[in-house]
């Protein structure tokens, strides 16, 4: 199990630190992994000028699977567009053909009063959103800006989805939420576009061939709405590039903090990235103050879905409701009045409780 560890800029190297203490721990408990660390994004930049160094790609080809921290920082913000940090991410995703982000918006009972919502609407919180991440209108050719008839500006973008990308993304979908519940939300806008009616076609199809899952189809908006009015509805959601994009960010607010959620970017074969949802916080790097839970969970994500260790996934998620049980905190987190624990201190607290179990 060859880990390519990519920690990038702000707090990713402190969130990655304390997630490689544990990849220690479980090496000297016999799981057989390796990692080698390379740099991306701004630190890509400082070491080698380019947010997605030579070296660091090639080893995240060799690699079974990534980690990567997060990338950003104002440092690199009036670099030409090409050279950014997030061309960095960009870039690794097309050049490993990650076409599937799958992000589960998990509320731990123990952080219930750290959500938006009321603890009585979110309590229980379950959901994995499956969403498309290589096409649609973020992809789509023609693209640009142009002139009216009238003579006026105009932008436009191009909505597309082929057959074969909707059927390797509804798959997916179909293949984990067999993993969970076994109930697959399918969201569109097919009562307004074409690229949705296809969409649509073509996931009604596949569910044939899944007949031990329960597939519905909901338009986005209702989709936006049920997720804040009946959140526990839903098990897995299935979508598109631009509808997932939005969904996604939607239901990690329902989890309480960004800094408790992981996801994973995978390829037709397994092989993915795994990395926290949130960004590089150059608000708070260096301080010690990170939650590092989405990244160590991150790494559970990792066991799962690459390395087919449902059993190493589990400890890892035992181990972090382990540290919340005993009521340690990050700052974002906490509630008023609630003693904060920092990065190493949480890390440590995840470590410990892996190893005691
Ligand atoms: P952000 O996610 O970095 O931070 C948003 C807020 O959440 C900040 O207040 C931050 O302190 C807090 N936060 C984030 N992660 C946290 C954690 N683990 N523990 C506690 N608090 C946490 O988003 P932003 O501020 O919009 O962007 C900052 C930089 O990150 C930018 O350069 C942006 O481009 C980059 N970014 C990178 C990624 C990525 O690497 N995948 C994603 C989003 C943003």
């Amino acid at each position: 199990m060859k880990i390519a560890i990519l920690p990038g800029d702000g707090i990713g190297t402190e969130i990655v630190g304390e997630a490689q203490k544990l990849l220690a721990l479980l090496r000297e408990q016999g799981v057989a992994v390796e990692t080698e660390i390379a740099p991306i994004g701004g630190a890509g930049y400082d070491a080698a000028r380019h947010p997605l160094p030579d070296a660091t790609l090639a080893l995240a080809r060799a690699a079974d699977a990534v980690l990567l921290g997060a990338v950003g920082g104002p440092r690199y913000d009036t670099l030409p567009r090409e050279l950014r940090p997030e061309q960095g991410i960009l870039g690794i995703r097309k050049a490993l053909s990650l076409f599937a982000n799958l992000r589960p918006a998990l509320l731990y009972p123990e952080l219930a009063a750290a959500s938006t919502l009321k603890p009585e609407v979110v309590a229980g919180l379950d959901i994995v959103i499956v969403r498309e991440l290589t096409g649609d209108i973020y992809f789509g050719e023609p693209r640009g800006r142009r002139k009216t008839a009238a003579g006026d500006d105009e932008g436009f973008d191009t909505m597309r989805y082929s057959v074969p990308e909707i059927e390797r993304i509804a798959r997916v979908g179909f293949e984990t939420a067999r993993k969970r519940a076994r109930r697959l939300t399918s969201v569109d806008k097919a009562n307004v576009l074409d690229t949705s009616i296809l969409w649509r076609e073509v996931v009604t199809r596949l569910a044939a061939q899944y007949p031990d899952v329960t597939l519905s189809h909901m338009y986005v908006d209702n989709a936006a709405m049920q997720l804040v009015r009946n959140p526990r509805g839903f098990d897995t959601i299935v979508t598109g590039n631009l509808f997932g994009d939005i969904l996604s960010d939607e239901a990690s607010m329902l989890a309480g903090s960004i800094g408790m959620l992981p996801s994973a970017s995978l390829d037709a074969n397994g092989k993915g990235l795994y990395e926290p949802i949130h960004g590089s916080a150059p608000d708070i790097a260096g301080k010690n103050v990170a939650n590092p839970l989405a990244t160590i969970l991150s790494v559970a994500m990792m066991f799962r879905h690459t390395f087919a260790r449902p059993d190493v996934a589990e400890r890892i998620e035992a181990a972090v409701r382990g540290a919340l049980r005993q009521g340690l905190r990050t700052a974002d987190i906490a509630q008023p009045g609630e003693a904060v624990v920092g990065t190493r201190a949480m890390g440590d607290a995840v470590v410990a409780a892996l190893r005691a179990q």
